[in-house]
């Protein structure tokens, strides 16, 4: 596919590394391509940054038809960028696309395409510690009708965001709650696909947990409401006498990145990795007999959250004294190590820009 490129005249001021924060910051190009039954995808152009125009009855506002990724941009020492594991990114979009019947896309013109805007906007890319360029591709249906079914009709497009540090200050264990009352995903429904429409109904339970002082919920399965499913926009691991486990894939959570990427690690370190269903009962029980020796989460946007606190049913669990554990910390360094470039990938994670 053809790309065309139209230059901003009027390039934006670049915040300050210190006001980065997440995903409050665009930068100052956008890639955006087009689709329709007829015609396939067409017009796929990089343009400045802008609103789109969109008509008040495009289906995506009303029975969100839309799906979408994330990953970073990491800037190296030597002055380029790196890109983590993205054609993994592009091919759970497809995925995600299919589950809601969407267009899919080509995934190698995806990466293309990517780098291309990557070098129109390479001073974008962050170069303060732990920082990053978030890139976080998308697509929405655009056919103005109420009706429900499948749109003729998709934009698909890609937006930058400049990242401050996750961890300004050195990693730090983070607390979570056990959510008991609302659930995220059923298994036969959209659990395991990255997309918007599984989110508005976790946020009642997120501000729930943020008023009572924890950072994030952990969700458990929706049935039976017994086994652990995964935090907010993380998969967890729980490290049980000399055993880490993670719950399985078993279609109400997502194919995680980093969680793939953890468990090829882990085993390389000659760790015993089990992905299997992890009951709020054994778990429970880890926590009273001290079993429970480390807990941490995985995602695109912390790389690994060590969990110093879990809180069950109203009490509140400390999980190794509250500080980071071992294979962590060890975990955080390698991964972020080969992200930003630091040390060697010994799996060929990374691609350069
Ligand atoms: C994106 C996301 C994750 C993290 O997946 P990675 O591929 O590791 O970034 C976890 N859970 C949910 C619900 C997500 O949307």
């Amino acid at each position: 596919m053809n790309l065309t490129i139209t230059k901003t005249t009027a390039p934006k001021t670049k915040p300050e590394i210190a006001a980065l924060g997440f995903g409050r910051h665009f930068s100052d190009h956008m890639l955006v391509v087009d689709y329709e039954t007829s015609a396939g995808w067409h017009d796929a152009r990089i343009v400045p940054y802008a609103p789109f125009s969109l008509d008040p009855a495009a289906m995506v506002f009303h029975y969100a038809q839309e799906a979408f990724e994330g990953l970073k941009a990491y800037p190296t020492d030597d002055g380029s960028i790196q890109l983590f594991r993205p054609q993994e990114n592009f091919k759970r979009f497809n995925k995600s696309c299919e589950r809601l019947c969407m267009a899919k896309i080509d995934e190698d013109f995806a990466l293309e395409s990517l780098k291309e805007l990557l070098r129109i906007d390479a001073d974008w890319v962050p170069r303060g510690k732990g920082t990053s360029l978030y890139i976080r591709p998308f697509i929405i249906a655009t056919d103005p009708f109420l009706g429900v079914r499948a749109s003729q009709r998709y934009i698909y497009s890609v937006i930058l965001s400049p990242v401050g540090a996750y961890y300004p200050e050195g990693l730090n264990p983070v607390k979570i709650i056990i959510e008991v009352e609302d659930v995220r995903a059923v298994r036969g429904g959209t659990g395991a696909a990255k997309i918007g429409g599984n989110y508005a109904g976790t946020i009642r339970a997120q501000v729930r947990a943020q008023e009572k002082g924890y950072t994030q919920v952990l969700w458990l399965d929706a049935v039976e409401r017994k086994y652990i499913e995964e935090v907010g926009t993380m998969h967890m691991f729980f490290q049980i006498g000399n055993e880490i486990v993670t719950p399985s894939l078993d279609g109400t959570i997502l194919e995680g990145i980093t969680r793939d990427s953890v468990i090829h690690m882990l085993h390389a370190w000659g760790h015993t990795v089990i992905e299997r269903k992890i009951s709020i009962d054994e778990l429970h029980e880890a926590l009273q007999n001290g079993q429970l020796k480390e807990a941490f989460g995985t995602g695109t946007a912390a790389a690994i959250s060590p969990v110093g606190q879990l809180s069950y049913q109203g009490v509140d669990y400390a999980v190794n004294a509250g500080k980071t554990g071992e294979i962590a910390a060890k975990l955080y360094d390698t991964l972020t190590g080969i992200q930003w470039g630091r040390i060697v990938d010994p799996y060929g994670w990374t691609i350069r820009v």
